[in-house]
């Protein structure tokens, strides 16, 4: 691919950025340029806004059924350039280009759901609440909406809420990380082939500038934001200074219990998937495996053996289990969470810091780390690394292991790996946060449940996918109506 510079979609017309501000999008494993993308304006997200508030109009009129026939189309040509959108999400992300499918199967799964939202848009009724008076309750569109994304999943998080955004009857300004704005400029020019109206869907490259542009619109009624939790928690409350709603999902650092009656090959298999897989750069990665009793030795030993193992490389190549982290930035900030936590008193089981991937010198690249005897009150064991380093702790019981999980800032996820369904019910019940996995490594719902995170890592009500985001992009009309006998002329 050669370098191209991006441009932004503004009301069905793809234009040049104002700006003379760009950043190059780097491919983290070949180190090669790919792209320069545009830092917009304030002055160009404030001509999206206006555009989108006038396709509004009209398109809030369209039927719902009308509507989702653009999804339909859009699912058709996802699949077709399935392989074309997977090659470029793993170019500038630096995920495996297994992953990178992966990740577009959970975008589709979005564009399915929402084709049903004819039903799930309905309202509800009561006849006869009083004498000759009947009440409704009835869904309709916000008005303007804004989608800001994260680097990790380049494809899949657009559609956690765009899908339903306009099938609602919204229309939409997309703003891509600046780390990773190719895939989705490609999925708006599949978009685009649908015919959806001109206005609908927008895309406005750039960072912070157009991150603040886009909070303080007086226009844009909501926010659908994913990143770190700083930044969320940022985005709420700016958001809501100008009253809109927001759904802030944030960062995470998420713990697994491996009790000894586990299988423990199997545990293994799926603990390195999701320590490892996308190098670490999920907001479900397990990143702090907690054993308790005689898992502590079978597990430790049979999960360093997969560490040491685990290949290596760009993400294209074949055979590859793991890709690169995204810039030179994370690689350090990963390497000296490392040491720090060498530092605080554990041990590197495994240590993936500086390897040499042959043909690939350059690249961002951190291989499988497993760190041992991690203080449960440090640092290391609270911080999210974001990078292939799974932290090990050791506990008695499952009571102490849960307990510790519970002092945690963060609650995207919590899984356990066990045979029992006595300690399942325990711990499902128990365990804080709001997506739990029992013997499974990374409990990302399916697009008809809601993607649940809780405390640090989500700052706001109703979350993205399903019937939260249903409710999320609607709000609710109640008439209550009555009609007079003698109004009637027949
Ligand atoms: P990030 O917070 O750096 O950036 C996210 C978005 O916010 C980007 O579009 C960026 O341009 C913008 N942004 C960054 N700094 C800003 C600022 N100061 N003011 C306004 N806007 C700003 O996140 P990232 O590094 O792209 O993504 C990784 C993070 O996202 C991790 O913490 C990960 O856990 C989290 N994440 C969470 C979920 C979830 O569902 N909870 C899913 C994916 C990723």
């Amino acid at each position: 691919m050669s370098s191209i510079t991006l441009k932004n979609y503004i009301n069905g017309e793809w234009a040049s950025s104002n700006t003379t501000d760009y950043l190059d999008v780097i491919n983290p494993a070949t180190v090669e340029i790919l792209a320069q993308v545009p830092l917009s304006e304030v002055g160009e997200v404030d001509e999206a806004v206006q555009m989108a508030q006038a396709a509004f109009t009209s398109w809030r009129r369209v039927p719902a059924g009308d509507r989702i026939q653009y999804l339909f189309k859009l699912k058709a040509l996802l699949e077709t350039n399935l392989d074309d959108l997977a090659q470029t999400i793993t170019m500038e992300c630096g995920k495996t280009l297994a992953e990178s499918k992966g990740e577009l199967r959970r975008a589709i799964e979005n564009v399915e759901v929402a084709c049903g939202i004819p039903m799930m848009m309905q309202g509800y009724n009561s006849e006869n609440i009083a004498r000759g008076i009947d009440e409704f309750m009835i869904r309709q569109p916000l008005g303007v909406v804004g989608i800001i994304c994260p680097f990790n999943f380049p494809a899949m998080i657009p559609f956690w809420f765009m899908p339903y955004a306009i099938a609602c009857g919204n229309t939409v300004i997309l703003k891509p990380s600046e780390k990773v704005p190719l895939t989705l400029q490609k999925v708006v020019q599949l978009i685009e082939q649908t015919g959806l109206p001109a206005g609908v869907v927008n895309l406005v490259n750039g960072a912070k500038t157009v991150v603040d542009a886009l909070l303080d619109h007086p226009t844009i009624r909501a926010i659908s934001f994913v990143g770190s939790t700083p930044v969320a928690q940022y985005v709420y409350s700016r958001a809501a200074a100008t009253g809109k709603r927001a759904q802030c999902q944030g960062g995470a650092k998420n713990p697994v219990i491996v009790l000894p009656d586990a299988d423990i090959a199997t545990t293994t298999r799926i603990m390195a998937d999701s320590a490892f897989g996308c190098a670490g750069q999920r907001c479900l990665a397990a990143s702090v495996a907690i054993t308790v009793g005689d898992a502590q030795q079978t597990f430790t030993e049979a999960i360093a053996e997969v560490a040491h193992t685990r290949t290596v490389g760009y993400g294209l190549d074949d055979g590859i289990q793991m890709g690169a982290v995204i810039t030179s930035d994370s690689k350090t900030r990963i390497e000296r969470l490392i040491q720090q936590g060498i530092d605080q008193g554990a041990t590197a089981l495994v240590d993936g810091r500086q390897p040499k991937i042959v043909g690939y010198e350059q690249g961002y690249f951190v291989r499988p780390t497993i760190l041992q005897n991690v203080n449960p009150d440090g640092n290391i064991a609270k911080t999210e690394i974001f990078g292939p380093v799974l932290s090990l702790i050791h506990l008695e019981t499952i009571d102490q292991a849960i307990a510790l999980i519970n002092q945690g800032q963060y609650g995207n996820m919590a899984c356990l790996f066990t045979s029992s369904g006595a300690a399942a019910r325990q711990f499902r019940s128990e365990a804080e946060a709001g997506n739990i996995g029992i013997n499974i490594g990374v409990a990302a719902p399916m697009a008809q449940f809601p993607f649940s995170g809780w405390k640090d890592s989500f700052f706001g009500d109703l979350h993205g996918q399903g019937h939260h985001a249903v409710e999320f992009f609607t709000q609710t009309k109640v008439v209550i109506e009555r009609w007079h006998h003698w109004t009637r002329q027949f």
